[in-house]
């Protein structure tokens, strides 16, 4: 079993941190805001007073932050002190640049290092079956995986340095997209005259079928576990929705790859962030297509 520093023990971090201490790691988690250490405290994790106490004798580090600019501070200090050898993980979704300088960052310090960005949610992370997408040397995945396997039940190794933060970003455009395109159908149904039931066991089972209709269904009725029958509590806010949006077309601008599709999500998104909506479940998305735009 490892020595494991904890760094960001916020919704995600808090419950991945705690099924490591259930797998039997030595876990030293640290986070700046006090009540989200006394929790994890609570449920076995050791708290440190700075991250580099965390660290210290670490033979493993995760971190899981809000954004690129934490992960690139929080690294900076993490690479001070830790011993060379020492693998360092990131499991924030940030963006592939500040990424990819981490990497270069723990290289020059002499550690192993891996982006391992999550998908699965806060359900995902409390039952340890969430899916990671990492890049990063065979060397650090190999010794990453049976520490991400108690976290997750997919492990996948998607290549070099920033591979899985492409990976995550890639995916959560289609998403969108997709989110946005059954919502646009579920209404023009309404308008039609058809019902919600009979556009789902058509679509659900043809070729409009994939994971916005089949398992979120953004209707109350056809999917009971989709969370527009809870009042679009979430489930993925659509604030994080459209976090990943932005980092999708941040990268396409920067690689200059052409997604027309990603930028008008993006802006449809931002629009209904705008409206008070980033708290609710991304699919309530389709309240604002029901309104004349
Ligand atoms: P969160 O805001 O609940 O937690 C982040 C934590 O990091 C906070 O507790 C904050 O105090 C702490 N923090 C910030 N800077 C720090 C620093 N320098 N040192 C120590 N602690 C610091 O966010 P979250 O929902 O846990 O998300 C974390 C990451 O996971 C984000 O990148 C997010 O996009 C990604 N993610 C979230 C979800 C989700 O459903 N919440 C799903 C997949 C991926």
């Amino acid at each position: 079993m490892a020595r494991i520093g904890f760094i960001g023990l916020g919704n995600m971090g808090g419950p991945m941190a705690v099924n490591l201490v259930k797998a039997g790691h030595e876990v030293l988690g640290f986070d700046l805001a006090a009540p989200v250490l006394k929790a994890a405290e609570e449920s076995g994790v050791k708290p440190a007073s700075h991250a580099s106490q965390a660290v210290k004798d670490a033979e493993i580090v995760i971190t899981m932050l809000p954004q690129g600019k934490h992960v690139l501070t929080a690294w900076t200090d993490i690479l001070q002190s830790v011993a060379q050898g020492t693998l360092v993980i990131d499991c924030s979704t940030i963006d592939v640049e500040s990424s990819r300088k981490a990497h270069e960052m723990a290289k020059a310090a002499g550690c192993l290092s891996l982006d391992a960005p999550v998908s699965g949610g806060t359900g995902g992370a409390s039952a340890g079956t969430l899916t990671f997408m990492a890049g990063g040397s065979g060397g650090a995945f190999a010794k990453a995986k049976p520490v991400l396997e108690a976290m997750g039940k997919k492990i996948v190794h998607c290549g070099e340095a920033g591979a899985g933060q492409a990976a995550k970003i890639c995916n959560n455009m289609i998403l969108g997209i997709s989110m946005v395109g059954v919502c646009e159908a579920f209404v023009l149904a309404e308008k039609l005259g058809l019902s919600h039931q009979a556009l789902f066991d058509v679509a659900s089972t043809s070729s409009g079928q994939c994971w916005s209709i089949n398992t979120y269904c953004p209707v109350p009725g056809p999917v009971p576990t989709s969370p527009a029958n809870n009042d679009y509590k979430p489930g993925f806010a659509a604030a994080l929705m459209l976090k990943d949006l932005k980092l999708s077309q941040e990268a396409a601008l920067a690689s200059g790859a052409s997604t027309p599709l990603g930028a008008e999500a993006a802006q449809l998104y931002a629009l209904f962030d705008k409206l008070g909506n980033g708290g609710r479940d991304f699919s309530a998305i389709i309240e604002m297509f029901r309104e004349k735009m």
